[in-house]
């Protein structure tokens, strides 16, 4: 978990990669939704493009869903859920229906100047959904994915009046769950301005000491 644009779905990406377990994002499964203009993605649609949290009956119904699959059975990493205090508690119920735990729960840290300059910055692959930066990380290729040369696009959410509105969710609806998670004895912060490479190292580290 972690401020919008502090870098949780580059390093989720990458840490998934590390441990060969699979990276479930939920908002890339919203997106992807509201692309196939799926049932789910019409309900979201304007929602996310308003920066507000999706309901948590949908994103309950939907992780519920993606967690019965078998792919998940040597691990996953979790991507932007829970965010609510309510998420939290449909997490609980769908992993012990699953009779398996959590191992731990990072927090990513940035200073508020930090994210809005990351995010206005940001742009996704329109396409495969890979994430550049017009600064930090441009890609060889332009104005196009290196990957697999689909459009570099802005995110609808990305603009800072909805940056603005989703850092004022995030400090009302979602921090609050760091505290929960602080209890049970699983958080652990990792400081998440610098480099992607740097953040990685840095991640890795703590994830070995706690
Ligand atoms: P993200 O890519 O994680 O920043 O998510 C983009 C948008 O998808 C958010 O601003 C929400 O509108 C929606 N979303 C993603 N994950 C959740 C969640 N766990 N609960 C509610 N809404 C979500």
């Amino acid at each position: 978990m972690g401020m919008p644009g502090v870098g949780k779905g580059t390093q989720a990406t990458r840490l998934a990669e590390r441990l060969a377990v699979v990276h479930l994002s939920t908002g890339d499964i919203l997106r992807e939704a509201v692309k196939a203009e799926t049932d789910l993605g019409l309900k979201a649609k304007d929602t996310m493009a308003a920066g507000e949290l999706v309901s948590d009956e949908l994103i309950g119904d939907m992780i519920a869903e993606r967690l019965s699959r078998p792919d998940i059975e040597s691990g996953f990493i979790l991507d932007g859920f829970p965010r609510t205090v309510i998420q939290v508690g449909i997490l609980d119920g769908v992993l012990e229906r699953l009779g398996i735990g959590l191992d731990r729960v990072v927090l990513l840290g940035a200073s508020e100047q930090e994210i809005v300059r990351r995010l206005s910055g940001r742009r996704v692959c329109e396409s495969c959904g890979a994430v550049y930066h017009v600064d930090n990380r441009p890609s060889a290729k332009g104005e196009a994915c290196e990957e697999c040369d689909g459009a570099l696009v802005q995110r609808p959410d990305d603009t800072e009046e909805v940056i603005r509105e989703r850092l004022r969710v995030y400090r009302e609806q979602t921090l609050p769950i760091a505290d929960a998670y602080r209890q049970r004895g699983l958080l652990v912060e990792v400081e998440g301005s610098g480099a992607p490479d740097e953040v990685f190292e840095r991640l890795q580290a703590e994830l070995v000491a706690a």
